[in-house]
């Protein structure tokens, strides 16, 4: 219990750069220099004024999430001297944008494809060694790459990862250790699963929600679904090792949980890159020391 309450305060305090993908409490801050249509993402808060916002004057700890989509892309450089050299801040995360919320109206102009996921992991691994141990990631090019690299692993070895339970939709555990409370009071499974709600913090029992909401019971049952079962699935080489991806995004475009996101497809990763496998995308000395901090 200490542990939701705990992020559900830890919320308050996140900053996330680029496009509002979701309703959750958070702060959005413009910071591409070059995009045309800021009109596109909710930010409207400068870089100057967050630098000169209370939390960062008065030493509030503040956690800054960068967004990455189509219109910031080119700004990841700047982004991390910015945050890291300028601010000062300890260490920043990223992920990307997505098509969930606002992200998925205008999911062709901000989403990132599977080659800008590509180029723009490798920009993003290039500034983890700048700056070590600063810049982590919980979703975005990073992790796909990652989770890409444990595929090919276990189908070399076919020692499987302990990360997820390899087969099975299960890319999300956050459902057994964490639910989302949204800025009106909704509870839900996860922020990126916002249409989702269970009850409202104000008038709903927490916990009772926790052990028997059948909302959030049936995003943990993912868990026992079996890739092999799903027939876009059913004759891919990667079916034994694949998580499926995140169910927010599914949820949003295909109003369900109990199927792979297309955005994860490793499938269709591959084919787009034109690539034999992750190896190809990094040199192989690159490869060997590759992990996220
Ligand atoms: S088709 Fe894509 S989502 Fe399905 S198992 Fe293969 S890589 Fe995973």
């Amino acid at each position: 219990m200490n542990k939701i309450i705990y992020l559900i305060c830890s919320l308050l305090v996140m900053i996330t750069f680029g496009c509002q993908s979701n309703k959750s409490e958070q702060e959005t801050i413009k910071t591409s220099k070059t995009s045309e249509n800021e009109e596109l993402l909710n930010g409207t808060v400068s870089l100057e004024y967050a630098a000169d916002s209370y939390q960062f004057k008065n030493g509030f700890p503040v956690t800054v999430r960068a967004t990455i989509s189509r219109h910031n892309m080119d700004d990841l450089e700047d982004m991390a001297a910015f945050l890291l050299e300028d601010i000062g801040l300890p260490s920043m995360t990223n992920n990307e944008a997505s098509p969930i919320g606002s992200g998925c109206t205008y999911s062709d102009e901000v989403a990132l494809d599977h080659g800008e996921i590509l180029a723009v992991g490798k920009r993003l691994k290039k500034l983890q060694e700048k700056y070590p141990g600063r810049i982590s990631a919980q979703a975005g090019p990073l992790v796909k790459l990652r989770m890409y690299k444990e595929m090919e692993d276990a189908k070399a070895t076919e020692k499987l990862t302990g990360r997820w339970k390899m087969g099975y939709l299960s890319s999300c555990g956050g459902v057994f250790s964490k639910l989302g409370v949204l800025h009106d009071g909704s509870i839900v499974p996860c922020s990126a699963l916002h249409a989702l709600t269970m009850g409202n913090i104000l008038t709903d029992d927490l916990l009772e929600l926790w052990h028997n909401s059948s909302v959030i019971r049936d995003v943990r049952d993912r868990y026992v679904v079996p890739l092999s079962q799903i027939e876009e699935c059913k004759n891919c080489e990667w079916v034994k090792y694949c998580n499926g991806g995140c169910p927010g995004i599914v949820q949003q475009m295909q109003n369900t949980v109990m199927a792979p996101s297309w955005r994860s497809c490793y499938k269709n990763f591959l084919k787009f890159n034109n690539l034999r496998s992750i190896y190809d995308a990094y040199p192989q000395e690159e490869t060997k020391t590759w992990q996220i901090k």
